[in-house]
């Protein structure tokens, strides 16, 4: 098995979804399923949860990484789930060190949260993709418009 990702939310997750995956290989990371979250309401907190039980019935000795929105928000929501081997947040997610410390030391080694304040980040860096999996068109990132501030999104429901 080489490296799946389980996309939820808009097309910018889609998009960044093609670069983890992208940074992820050529950190040399293998046999990994990468679930990029989406925090827009409770509910796809709840079936990015969902996903991740299912992701580890069906891949056993798969490294599990979660990343996204909701990771970003809700970290700590993940990391408590035993499925879960490690959560990298929004500007993590992007990075190919992120998963070449997972390729180079295993995931024992790796401290379970990397999701730092996402208000300290400044610049957004803006990757090039091949292609997007699974789709005959392509989606051109212009813009980053949350700058993922996040609360742009999120709606807190029920109230
Ligand atoms: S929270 Fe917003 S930016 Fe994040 S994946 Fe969902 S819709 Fe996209």
């Amino acid at each position: 098995m080489s490296i799946d990702v389980v996309t939820f939310g808009c097309r910018l997750n889609a998009y960044e979804s093609e670069v983890m995956k992208s940074e992820a290989e050529a950190a040399g990371l293998k046999d990994a399923v990468l679930i990029n979250t989406c925090a827009v309401t409770n509910e796809a907190v709840r079936q990015a949860r969902q996903t991740i039980r299912k992701t580890r019935r069906e891949n056993p000795n798969a490294r599990i990484i979660v990343t996204g929105c909701a990771a970003q928000t809700e970290a700590e929501t993940f990391a408590e789930m035993g499925e879960v081997d490690l959560v990298l947040g929004n500007s993590e997610k992007l990075e190919r060190a992120s998963y070449g410390r997972v390729a180079q030391f295993g995931i024992e080694e790796t401290e379970k949260v990397r999701v730092n304040d996402i208000m300290s980040v400044r610049e957004t860096a803006g990757h090039l993709i091949d292609g997007l999996e699974g789709r005959s068109r392509a989606f051109v990132q212009v813009q980053n418009g949350c700058d993922h501030r996040c609360t742009f999104c999120i709606i807190l429901w029920p109230w």
